[in-house]
């Protein structure tokens, strides 16, 4: 598991935030005594912290506007934004980037994996014929495998994304291995980086089923 340090960006393409808000919310996330109620509202808090941290290189146009007492320099988000969830874990995401990113779109997309072969089978498919962002934040709690995120930005490189970003709440090495084989020019953002996968595709220690979590759906003890 990483360093409790500031911020910091590890070869080749990954940024695990050191924020003190954002670890204690991680272990919050990651104790299995968390009812969905909280998990979801600490996905959302943690969704925040994470966006805002991806957007720090967001292009900015300079703008005027007037204060009560006078003009000041300002600068306003030049990027057009899209939001891509990954269904169905990735939907928790959304509404906290929407606050802090009003004008981006949101495409989703459905992908599951095969419990089988851990391979992301495509079942929804929302993008518009031809890409219509400058910069695409894919949302997944999760970067286990890295199959999912892989089948999903290939679809946005299709699609015509240029600038693509991957926001995880917790990453696996494996999965951040194959991420940036697959695809070295995105950057992945995660409050934590764990130690590994067991045999069927979950990460360790990590949080359980994301989807589940959220969404009362497992099985409860
Ligand atoms: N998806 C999850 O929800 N949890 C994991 O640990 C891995 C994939």
């Amino acid at each position: 598991m990483s360093d409790p340090s500031p911020s910091h960006a590890t070869p080749p393409s990954i940024v695990v935030s050191r924020h003190p808000a954002v670890l204690h919310k991680v272990a919050v996330l990651r104790d299995a005594r968390t009812d969905p109620k909280t998990f979801r509202e600490v996905v959302r808090e943690l969704s925040w912290l994470l966006g805002y941290e991806a957007l720090a290189d967001a292009r900015l146009r300079p703008l005027r506007v007037r204060t009560p007492l006078g003009e000041a320099d300002a600068h306003e988000l030049a990027d057009r934004i899209g939001l891509v969830p990954i269904l169905r874990a990735g939907l928790g995401m959304v509404d906290a980037m929407l606050e802090l990113m009003p004008g981006a779109q949101v495409w989703h997309l459905g992908l599951f994996r095969d419990e089988r072969t851990l391979r992301p089978i495509e079942y929804y498919n929302r993008l518009p014929d031809s890409a219509t962002v400058d910069l695409c934040l894919i949302l997944d709690p999760m970067l286990a495998t890295g199959g999912s995120a892989t089948a999903a930005i290939d679809v946005l490189k299709r699609w015509g994304a240029t600038r693509i970003k991957l926001i995880n709440l917790i990453a696996a090495p494996e999965g951040v291995a194959a991420v940036s084989a697959a695809h070295p020019d995105v950057t992945i953002h995660c409050a934590a980086l764990d130690s590994a996968l067991n045999d069927r595709g979950y990460i360790l220690p990590g949080l359980g089923d994301a989807g589940d979590r959220q969404f009362g759906t497992g099985h409860r003890e």
